[in-house]
């Protein structure tokens, strides 16, 4: 391996893998960085190498992700694998760990395509033992075929009902469906169905999935409202409301899901510019048509860019990689072009379908900005929502700020699942707008590293590939 390249890439998702296919594809030096054993990403997670027998039963949105990983397997960008990036510089320095030792890297571009993570979700108990994201419980599937019986979901989203149908499919019993969706979103949504009607598939599959779960007998409750983990030492059960009704549901293992955002931190502590997206409700980078970001040679792609969805990631990728492409004086503008004109297209009739679900799917505010006070908002530093407002009611107004008073963002996950909350909790007690307030101040390394990973660094180490299995 060198330790100098053309373009480096980090996240193997469909964005990342995308861009590395294409870039190697037109000759350029090309190496792929992702924390995980295998590629693939979220969605294609342990797609070519599952542990389950009857992958089919994931769905066709999970399998068709197989041709891409082999595709990305067989190109000849180099891959790093198992490879947690920590600091990318703006002057092409790449940081990452790997088998317990750091190392460096530079590329004359980067594209960060890290993609995206759940929607924090603050509501009373939501920090209890037995209780996690529907997403990670994803994970667990995907990763080592673990489920969990009897389990509650709870929030709304299209990745929700997917989740729950993989385990109906799985034989796995589920509890219940508690559907947070606001009933006004559906008005709301219909005068964006004529621009979704262009990706009437996903549509039907949306459906698919909803009369999938009601036919195997799973309660759904709709409208839920004012949503609360009962528990003390670990989760005990779901209380909401729904259509005017209290209902108390028991369960051990609650799979909580809003939606998901960009996945910041890495834009964030490189530099890059950020903006509100007010239907999204979530901060991500300032991208030009092209995917490049404030900072030069810096690009982004897929989901960490603004949620579009894995189809769209694939071809933000390649659109990202024929940009950097032409500044790598590897092929002509004009060719660029002719090859991102399509692609800008079809990423442009995503955008109606995007639209469509991004405000059916728009999450209530009590469920963003959390209103009981004992509700944790930093579980890290296990800072409640009245710690923090009573930080800024002594003069905190900016997240750094309220910060420095109360720790909250400085915890292991480096405000990932704080920093959003903070934010908009911090604009409605101005009466500001989220634009105004900002985000924490995020530095490198932006993911967590041990002392004798740093203690092992190795500038223009030789990084170890290990296999990827196909
Ligand atoms: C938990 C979860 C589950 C999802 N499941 C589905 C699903 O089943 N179906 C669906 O349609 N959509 C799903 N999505 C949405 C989905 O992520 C995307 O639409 C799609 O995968 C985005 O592709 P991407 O290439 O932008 O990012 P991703 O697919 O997320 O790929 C990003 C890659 O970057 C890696 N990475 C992140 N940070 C670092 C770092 N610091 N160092 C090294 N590597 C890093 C990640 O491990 C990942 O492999 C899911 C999202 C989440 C958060």
């Amino acid at each position: 391996m060198t330790d100098s390249y053309d373009i480096a890439v980090i996240g193997a998702g469909p964005a990342g893998m995308s861009a590395a296919i294409t870039a190697s594809a037109a000759g350029a030096r090309v190496v792929v960085l992702d924390d995980k054993p295998r590629a693939g990403g979220q969605i294609y997670r342990n797609v070519t190498d599952s542990p389950l027998k009857n992958t089919d039963l994931l769905g066709e949105d999970y399998t068709k992700g197989a041709a891409l990983v082999e595709q990305f397997n067989a190109c000849r960008a180099e891959k790093i694998t198992a490879a947690n990036v920590w600091h990318v510089g703006d002057n092409g320095e790449i940081l990452f760990s790997q088998a317990g030792a750091s190392a460096s890297l530079t590329a004359r571009e980067v594209v960060i395509s890290v993609g995206a993570m759940e929607r924090p979700f603050p509501i009373p108990g939501w920090h209890l033992p037995g209780v996690m994201t529907a997403g990670s419980a994803q994970v667990m599937l995907k990763s080592d075929g673990l489920v969990r019986d009897g389990a509650v979901f709870a929030g709304s989203g299209p990745l929700l009902y997917l989740i729950v149908a993989q385990y109906l499919r799985l034989g796995v019993k589920v509890k219940a469906l508690v559907d947070t969706t606001p009933k006004q979103n559906y008005l709301a949504a219909a005068s964006l169905l004529p621009g979704a009607l262009g990706h009437t598939d996903v549509l039907t599959k949306g459906i698919g999935l909803l009369n999938e779960i009601r036919r195997a007998g799973v309660p759904v409750y709709k409208y839920a409202e004012d949503l609360s983990i009962r528990g003390e030492q670990q989760a005990e059960g779901l209380s909401f409301t729904a259509k005017g009704e209290s209902h108390s549901l028991d369960a051990a293992h609650i799979f909580l899901h809003q939606g998901v955002i960009p996945n910041l931190n890495m834009t964030r502590a490189t530099g890059v510019e950020h903006v509100w997206n007010r239907e999204q409700l979530s901060w991500q980078p300032r991208l030009n048509s092209w995917g490049q970001t404030s900072v030069a040679h810096i690009a982004v792609a897929g989901d960490g860019s603004g949620i579009i969805g894995a189809d769209a990631a694939a071809l933000s990728g390649q659109l990202v990689a024929w940009q950097q492409l032409v500044r790598l004086g590897l092929i002509s503008p004009e060719n660029a072009e002719n090859h991102s004109r399509p692609l800008q297209q079809k990423l442009q009739r995503y955008q109606g379908l995007r639209r469509f679900i991004d405000r059916l799917y728009k999450p209530a505010d009590a469920l963003r900005k959390p209103e009981q006070q004992e509700t944790m908002v930093c579980r890290c530093e296990e800072q409640t929502r009245g710690q923090l407002k009573a930080a800024f009611d002594q003069g905190a107004r900016l997240p750094d700020e309220l910060k420095g008073l109360t720790r909250c963002g400085m915890g292991p996950c480096q405000g990932r699942q704080c920093g959003h909350t903070v934010s908009e909790l911090l604009a409605q007690w101005q009466g500001c707008e989220v634009e105004a307030v900002g985000y924490y101040r995020l530095r490198s390394p932006m993911r967590l590293i041990n002392l004798t990973e740093l203690a092992r660094f190795q500038p223009h180490r030789q990084a170890s590939a290990v296999e990827v299995k196909s």
